[in-house]
Parts: C-alpha cells; sequence; structure tokens
C-alpha cells in the first residue's frame, strides 16, 4: 500500500501506548471511519505514564512565555478538538498572580505572552474570591482551560470503546513487529528508535483542603519557585510542577518543600491542608523539547510531547490523520526517515 492518500473508510490502524498521545490518535482515527486497534502495557490507570502525574493545564497562551511559537499554534487547535470531544474540558481561564515584591517577574510574563486581560487586585475578588486583597494585579487568560487526566483518560477510553475501538490494556506491542499503518505512541519507553529521548522529571503534591476554593487554574510566579494550582475538585488541589534534568522518579525534600512553600504563599490556608499525594513522572522530550511525529512508510511515531501532551495531542493526532488520508505535511513538526 502506499504510505499517503489513503482515502477510503474501513482501512485499519494500531496504535501503541493509551496515553494522551495514543488516545487522541485512536479517536481521531476512529472518528473518521477507521478500524482502530489500541495496545497499552500499563493496565487501564496508567500508572507508568508521565500522563498519571500531569497537571492537565491546556494553556497555548501562558506556555508562549517558555516554549516555541509551535507550541501555541498547535495548542490553540487542541482547544478547539477538546471541546469538541471531550465535554469534561474546563474552560474558565486561568489566572497568573504574583506577590508585589516579585513584580519583575510578573512584567516580564506580561511582555513574553499574549491573550490576556490585565485585572486589578480588586477585580481579582470576582474572578477567585479566595485570592481576595493578596496579589496587586492579575493577568487572566480567558481562553485556557484544563482536564484531570485520571478522570479523562478512562472517559476518552469508553468513548473509544463506543466507537467500536478494541484496546488491549496489559498488552506490550513493539511497533514493528505490527503490520499495516502504526502509530507509536510509547512515550519515554521509545528510546531504542529515538536516541536522543530524554525523560524531564516533573514532581507534583496533592493536597486536601476546604478552606480554600479555586475555579481555575492559578499560576504564581516566583524567581526560584514559580509553580501552577490545579483544581481538582472535592477540595483537592494538584501543586506543580518541577521541570528538572533527571530521570530520577523520586520526590526530593528541596522540591517537596518549595511546591508547599509555593502553595503557603497563594493562600496561608494551604498550611493546614492534607497531603494526599506526592510523585514524580518523567516527561518525554527531544534535545529541542518540541514534538515530533517520525514517519517512516507505514510506522509513524509521535513523541516528544514534553510539557505539553495534553496540549498538544489533539493537535498532533490530527496532523497524522491528515497526514495519511491526504499526505498533508506540516514541516514544524513531521520529519521522514
Ligand atoms: C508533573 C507533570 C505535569 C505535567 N503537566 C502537564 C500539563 O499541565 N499540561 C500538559 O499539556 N502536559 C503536562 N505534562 C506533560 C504530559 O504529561 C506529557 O507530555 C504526556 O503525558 C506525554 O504523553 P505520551 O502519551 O507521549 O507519553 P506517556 O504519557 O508517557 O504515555 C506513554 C504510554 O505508552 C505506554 N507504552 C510504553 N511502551 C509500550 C509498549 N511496548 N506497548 C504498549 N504500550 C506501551 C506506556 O505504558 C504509557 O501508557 C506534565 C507532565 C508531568 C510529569
Amino acid at each position: 500500500m502506499s504510505a499517503t492518500r489513503v482515502k477510503k473508510n474501513g482501512a485499519s490502524v494500531s496504535i501503541v501506548g493509551a496515553s494522551v498521545a495514543g488516545t487522541w490518535q485512536a479517536l481521531l482515527f476512529a472518528e473518521a471511519g477507521w478500524n482502530v486497534t489500541l495496545y497499552e502495557r500499563d493496565g487501564e490507570d496508567l500508572p507508568s505514564a508521565a500522563s498519571h502525574w500531569a497537571g492537565g493545564m491546556l494553556a497555548p497562551d501562558c506556555e508562549a512565555e517558555s516554549a516555541e511559537p509551535v507550541i501555541s499554534r498547535l495548542g490553540a487547535r487542541s482547544l478547539d478538538l477538546w471541546k469538541k470531544y471531550y465535554s469534561g474540558a474546563e474552560f474558565s481561564g486561568s489566572l497568573v498572580v504574583a506577590h508585589a515584591r516579585d513584580r519583575s517577574d510578573f512584567e516580564r510574563f506580561a511582555r513574553t505572552t499574549s491573550g490576556y486581560e490585565r485585572v486589578s487586585g480588586k477585580a481579582l475578588e470576582t474572578i477567585e474570591p479566595s485570592l481576595n486583597g493578596r496579589f496587586p494585579e492579575g493577568l487572566f487568560f480567558p481562553r485556557e482551560g484544563y482536564v484531570e487526566p485520571r478522570k479523562a483518560l478512562p472517559d476518552l477510553h469508553g468513548k473509544l470503546r463506543q466507537k467500536g475501538v478494541s484496546i488491549h490494556f496489559n498488552a506490550a506491542a513493539e511497533p514493528e513487529d505490527l503490520s499495516g499503518w502504526v502509530v507509536d505512541c510509547r512515550g519515554l519507553s521509545a528510546r531504542e528508535k529515538f536516541p536522543d529521548l530524554r525523560g524531564v522529571k516533573g514532581e507534583i503534591v496533592v493536597v486536601e483542603t476546604q478552606e480554600v476554593e479555586l475555579e481555575r487554574p492559578v499560576r504564581l510566579l516566583h524567581p526560584r519557585w514559580p509553580l501552577y494550582i490545579v483544581p481538582r475538585g472535592d477540595g483537592r488541589f494538584l501543586i506543580g510542577a518541577t521541570t528538572i534534568e533527571s530521570e530520577r522518579q523520586d520526590v526530593s525534600v528541596r522540591s517537596a518543600l518549595e511546591l508547599l512553600t509555593a502553595a503557603y504563599a497563594l493562600h496561608p490556608a494551604f498550611a493546614e491542608a492534607r497531603i494526599v499525594e506526592i510523585g514524580a513522572g518523567l516527561r518525554p522530550a527531544f534535545p529541542d523539547n518540541l514534538p515530533r511525529i517520525q514517519v517512516n512508510g507505514e510506522q509513524i511515531a509521535v513523541n516528544g510531547l514534553y510539557r505539553h501532551g495534553f496540549l498538544l495531542a489533539p493537535a498532533l493526532a490530527e496532523l497524522t490523520l491528515n497526514y495519511v488520508l491526504n499526505g498533508a505535511r506540516d514541516n514544524e513538526v513531521m520529519r521522514w526517515s
């Protein structure tokens, strides 16, 4: 079969890895009428996936502060796809704040991003009443959103089953052993194919308190420990995340202290919160920290999603599908071998 321009429905694709990259590939191929088989090495809760630890923020505007423009471009497209295919995604915007002493960090963040509204300390009160009086000013990014990864992925797997996708958990597969179109979404486990892939540690703490209410992700800018807090419902909050060049999957005392100190700096009531979980995941990243769709005949690999797997997976799946269907190429993320 030719490697491109497969137009008929009823064609088949195998996808390896049922975390966020593979799940979105499966979803868009299934929506296009393909027979999809999805293989996942882990059980249904994906304990070894990077996604297990993710904040799930869908933040193309905030990420522009440190990421290349392609992340915002693909991220903006992904927001539309999350809205279209997953009603559990929350789009109530996100908020960036800094204490008065960190004004220069706040202004630098404002200079390097767009798509926000500046809100006064007084107006913050209407957006997040819990932060009333705590910060001189904020940046509100209205189009941003978030998902709860440990809910979103099982929900999407349920949707895939309804669409007739066969999902095999506890079923490791080697892409090269599969025939026909194959999309390899194994994250860090694809190292034999990508020797330059590395893991970048991200540590998180989940706490529970009824004393703080947040409706949306809040980023606190700080010169040493910039962090975000994402509401998880039922009084739970994910505090994240460090970005450390290490492949150890433990949490250091320093990181735990910094994450918890930052939460306390956002709101002192976090001091009385109960620690529910503490852990770390490894983000799959290439040296340029950019995502890659690598095409080798009918074998396609989608990897290097780094800090942006939830933000980018839908748009990357759309690019893969458009390539397979129409030969459409996106030279910013696609490579050929
Ligand atoms: C602390 C932290 C916070 C983060 N926060 C965010 C955020 O707020 N927003 C955002 O967009 N991104 C965030 N990320 C990044 C995001 O989690 C990753 O980019 C994303 O999970 C990468 O997705 P993936 O599917 O490529 O890889 P993974 O999530 O690592 O999944 C790979 C999957 O492949 C499976 N697999 C491996 N080998 C095989 C095999 N042989 N056969 C079958 N299956 C196999 C694995 O079991 C795993 O389930 C965060 C990451 C971390 C660690």
